[in-house]
C-alpha cells in the first residue's frame, strides 16, 4: 500500500526533522560545518525559487487584478479600504505590545551584570544594523514618497527590495490599460491573465518540495543558533512578544468570523502553509505567491481582490512586526533602568507603525527598521545587543503573524466589495500536482 500524507503534513515532518538534524550535529564538531556545506545550499535554493517568482507574481497580478476592475472608482474604493485596514490592524497590533510589555515588565528581570556582559559581546553585530539604520535616519522626511516613483522600472524589478516601486508600476499600468479602448487592451490582458496563471501553477510545483526546503532551512538556523544561556535570560522578553503574536492570530479569527462568517478552522487551515512557510523563510516577500495562491484557491477570495490587496500587504502590513517592535524599545528601555512616559509611549505607537510599514520582506528587516524607534524614544542603540539573541526564531514567528494579516485583510476587503466567494478548491492539497 502506498503511504500518501498530506502536504501540510509533510511540511511538518520536515520541520521537525529539520530542528531534530540540526540539533545532532550541534553535538559535535565539525557537524556545523556540514550542515552549512551540504544542507543549507537547498534551503537557500528553496527561498529563491520562492523569491524569484515574487516579483513577475506582483506585475502580473496586480496588471490583471486592476485591470479587471475595469472601473476606477471601484479601484480607488478598494484601495482605500486596504489601506485604512492595515493601519487599523497595524496600531492595534502596537498597542496590544505595549500594553503587554508594560503589563509584565520583561526588562525588569534583566540584571545590570547581564545587560553589560551582553552588551560588549555584540558590539560588532549590532554597529552593522545601525550603520543601516542611520543611512535610513538621514534621509528626509518625504524620502518614502518619493521612492515610491522608480524612474526605470527593470531596476526596480530586479531587487526584491523595490517592491513598492514595482507595485505603483503595475497599478499605473492596469490603469492605463482599463482606459484605452478594449479592442486593443484586451491582448495585452488576456497576456497578464496567463502569465498569472503560469506563476500560479509554479507555486503549485515549488510547494511541492517545500517538505525538502523547509528541512534545510531549519535544519541551518538550529546549528547557527546562540547558546540556550542566552535564550533563558530572554525568556520572559521572547514570551512577552509570544503572547502578543498569538492574541494578533486570535483577533484575526475572530476579525474573519466577524465580518465573512468565515470559521476560525476555515481560515487557519487556508492559510496555514503561508504561515508555515513564513516560518521557515522569515520573509513576507518569499512567501507572497504562497500567500497568494492560499487566499484565492482556498479561502474564497476573487483573484481581482487578491492581486491588489496581498502585494501591498506583503510591502507594508507587518503587524507582527509591529508589535514586536513596540515590545523590544520597551523592553530594553526597562533594562537600561529607563522610565518611558505615557507621551514617549504615544510616540512609540506612532513610530513602531511607521518603522513597520518601512520594513521591507525580508529576514530581520524589522530590527534595523526598530533602531528608528528607539532613536526616537532615546533608548541606548547598544540596547539592540540585548535581543540579538532571540531574534531570528522571534522574526520566524512575526513573518507568520506579518502572512497571517494579510490574509485575513484580503478576506475583509473582499467581502466589502462583494469579492469572497466559496473557495475553488476543498482539501489542504487538493490543488497540488502529484509527481
Ligand atoms: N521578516 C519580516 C517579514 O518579512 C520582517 C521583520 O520583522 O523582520 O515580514
Amino acid at each position: 500500500m502506498k503511504l500518501k500524507l498530506a502536504l501540510h503534513w509533510k511540511i511538518l515532518i520536515g520541520m521537525g526533522l529539520g530542528v531534530a538534524l540540526g540539533l545532532l550535529m550541534s553535538t559535535f564538531e565539525g557537524g556545523k560545518e556540514i550542515v552549512q556545506d551540504w544542507i543549507k545550499p537547498f534551503g537557500k535554493i528553496f527561498i529563491n525559487a520562492l523569491k524569484l517568482i515574487a516579483i513577475p507574481l506582483i506585475l502580473a497580478a496586480l496588471i490583471k487584478g486592476v485591470s479587471d476592475l475595469k472601473d476606477i472608482s471601484k479601484l480607488s474604493k478598494m484601495g482605500g479600504r486596504t489601506i485604512g485596514i492595515y493601519l487599523t490592524t497595524t496600531v492595534i497590533a502596537v498597542s496590544i505590545g505595549l500594553f503587554l510589555v508594560n503589563l509584565i515588565q520583561p526588562g525588569t528581570s534583566i540584571t545590570e551584570s547581564t545587560r553589560t556582559e551582553m552588551v560588549s559581546n555584540y558590539t560588532e553585530s549590532t554597529q552593522a544594523y545601525k550603520e543601516t539604520a542611520k543611512s535610513r535616519q538621514q534621509e528626509g522626511p518625504l524620502k518614502p514618497l518619493e521612492d515610491l516613483v522608480t524612474d526605470n522600472i527593470f531596476a526596480s524589478a530586479t531587487s526584491n527590495r523595490n517592491m513598492l516601486q514595482v507595485i505603483f508600476f503595475a497599478i499605473f499600468f492596469g490603469i492605463g490599460l482599463i482606459l484605452i479602448p478594449q479592442e486593443m487592451g484586451s491582448t495585452v490582458k488576456h497576456f497578464f491573465d496567463g502569465f498569472n496563471e503560469v506563476i500560479l501553477k509554479m507555486v503549485d510545483l515549488i510547494m511541492l518540495t517545500a517538505p525538502y526546503g523547509v528541512f534545510a532551512l531549519l535544519a541551518a538556523i538550529v546549528v547557527e543558533a546562540p547558546s540556550v544561556d542566552l535564550f533563558k535570560a530572554l525568556a520572559w522578553y521572547s514570551t512577552t512578544v509570544i503572547i502578543g503574536l498569538g492574541i494578533m492570530i486570535g483577533i484575526y479569527t475572530v476579525l474573519v468570523f466577524v465580518f465573512t462568517k468565515r470559521s476560525p478552522k476555515f481560515f487557519i487551515n487556508g492559510i496555514s502553509p503561508a504561515q508555515l512557510l513564513a516560518f521557515s523563510t522569515s520573509s513576507s516577500a518569499a512567501t507572497l505567491p504562497v500567500t497568494m495562491e492560499r487566499v484565492t484557491e482556498h479561502l474564497g477570495v476573487e483573484e481581482e481582490a487578491a492581486s491588489f490587496v496581498l502585494p501591498i500587504g506583503a510591502t507594508i502590513n507587518m503587524d507582527g512586526t509591529s508589535l514586536y517592535q513596540a515590545v523590544a524599545a520597551v523592553f530594553i528601555a526597562q533594562a537600561f533602568g529607563m522610565d518611558l512616559d505615557f507621551s514617549t509611549q504615544l510616540g512609540i505607537i506612532a513610530t513602531a507603525t511607521l518603522a513597520s510599514i518601512g520594513s521591507a520582506a525580508v529576514p530581520g528587516a524589522g530590527m534595523v527598521m526598530l533602531v528608528g524607534v528607539m532613536g526616537y524614544a532615546g533608548i541606548p542603540e547598544a540596547g539592540l545587543a540585548l535581543i540579538f539573541a532571540v531574534d531570528r526564531p522571534l522574526d520566524m514567528l512575526r513573518t507568520s503573524v506579518n502572512v497571517t494579516g494579510d490574509g485575513a485583510v484580503s478576506m475583509l476587503v473582499a467581502k466589502s466589495v462583494g469579492k469572497l466567494g466559496a473557495p475553488k478548491v476543498k482539501n489542504w492539497d487538493d490543488n497540488y500536482p502529484s509527481v
